[in-house]
């Protein structure tokens, strides 16, 4: 089927009910129908049927949707808006060339870095050297990158660590009980090595060998949801022979983004039988800790402190694991959990979305930073990357006192076993 004939395909579900809008988080704040999702579908019908030309007004309607798929979640036609907007994008970007300068700086950062491992961590290494060695200081003290415009990007920038190349193989430090797969992720590869390394600690605590295959390269959500589809099946097709997932009890990844779309690599590769094998076997890390037993030996010590819980859409409405990172937690004595509210609307994250929207982001951001001023918890936990970097730079604003963290990292820093370390 080509990509119009998906399109008026999926559509045709919608029986324009209605019942998705208040649960859209961009129609909540525009109050447009054209900026809820049965708008967005009218749209994308009227598009794939030639009744509409492919104007920079209309994409934009369609670029402004987060493909938080809280819609999805409730759509009682089971229409799936996912699957639906993405085919939508992919059908834009065959009729409608970008301009010439936006269209290059796409190809590099698509192209050359996201899918491009050993380019991502050639430019993580400069990053750090622009961290470390005082020219950031001098940059910011002289507006360098407002100059730019590339102000909202280097805010966002954490501090990052030195890249430590990963062992292919971390073995079991308990009896054997099994061997996974860790994705190392191509923005959590670089910012997140807390959360790796706090991971793999974890995995051979309990008596996971961890396998880090040093083939593998960027889950392709960016790809499959910005419309290159074909690109994104290709990084999928490398990550599916790079793990072996017959060999493996899981492939865990440590960011919901990305274990959820490794859990969709057989719906993106209907024809591939591998992509099925991978699929069932991709899990969120935090899923995969409480689903699994754990040895007597292993406990948590206590930690009294005060956590809010940031629950990312894509752990929410797509694998329908948000209870885990409670469950998890709930490991650690003393802890106090609360989640944060209004966890069922976007944080305004959404992949690269707080950089291409940021307004928009900022907007949806807002109530959760002034709920989070008022409470002034001790951390904040979520287990997407993206949603990290987002919060933690709206949360350094309010309070820089409250940490940004990823529940992993919690359990790892607690974790007790009896007669060890
Ligand atoms: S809930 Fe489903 S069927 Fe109803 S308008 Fe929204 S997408 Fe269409
Ligand atoms: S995916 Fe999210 S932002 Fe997009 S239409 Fe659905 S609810 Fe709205």
């Amino acid at each position: 089927m080509d990509l119009a004939s998906k399109i008026r395909h999926e559509a045709g579900r919608c029986v324009s009910c209605g019942l998705c809008l208040p649960h859209c988080p961009t129609y909540r704040q525009m109050r447009t129908e054209n900026e809820s999702p049965r708008g967005r579908i009218a749209l994308m019908r009227a598009i794939a049927g030639g009744d509409l030309p492919v104007t920079a007004r209309l994409e934009s309607h369609l670029s402004l949707c987060l493909t938080c798929r809280s819609c999805e979640n409730v759509c009682p036609a089971n229409v799936r808006y996912g699957q639906l907007i993405d085919t939508a994008r992919a059908l834009i970007e065959t009729r409608r060339p970008r301009p010439r300068v936006q269209g290059l700086l796409r190809r590099l950062l698509m192209d050359q870095l996201l899918a491009r491992p050993r380019n991502l961590r050639l430019l993580a290494r400069v990053l750090r050297f622009y961290q470390v060695s005082g020219l950031q200081r001098v940059a910011r003290v002289t507006h360098l990158p407002s100059l730019l415009r590339l102000e909202q990007w280097e805010a966002q920038l954490p501090p990052l660590s030195r890249q430590v190349p990963w062992q292919q193989h971390y073995p079991a430090q308990a009896p054997r009980r099994g061997r996974v797969g860790l994705l190392t992720g191509c923005i959590s590869g670089i910012v997140d090595h807390d959360t790796l390394t706090a991971t793999i600690r974890v995995l051979t605590t309990i008596g996971f060998d961890v396998h880090v295959p040093s083939r593998q390269v960027c889950c392709g959500a960016l790809h499959q949801h910005g419309g290159e589809p074909k690109k994104a099946a290709a990084l999928m097709r490398r990550n599916i022979e790079a793990f072996g997932a017959a060999e493996l009890d899981a492939i865990v990844s440590t960011a919901s983004g990305c274990a959820a779309t490794l859990a969709e690599y057989g719906v993106y590769l209907p024809d591939d039988a591998g992509a099925r094998v991978f699929s069932a076997k991709a899990r969120e890390v935090s899923d995969f800790l409480t689903g699994t037993d754990w040895p007597t030996t292993v406990h948590c010590a206590p930690l009294p402190i005060r956590v809010a819980v940031h629950d990312p859409c894509t752990l929410t409405n797509v694998l329908h694991a948000n209870d885990e990172p409670y469950r998890l937690l709930q490991r650690i004595p003393a802890l106090e959990l609360r989640p944060l509210p209004e966890n069922n609307l976007c944080c305004g994250a959404a992949g690269v979305y707080f950089l291409t929207h940021s307004q928009m982001a900022q907007d949806l951001r807002a109530p959760k930073l002034a709920s989070l001023a008022q409470w002034a918890p001790d951390a904040v936990v979520t287990t997407n990357i993206g949603c990290a970097l987002h919060l933690a730079q709206g949360i350094r604003t309010i309070n820089p006192d409250i940490k940004i963290v990823h529940p992993v990292i919690l359990i790892a820093k607690q974790l007790q076993v009896a007669g060890g370390s």
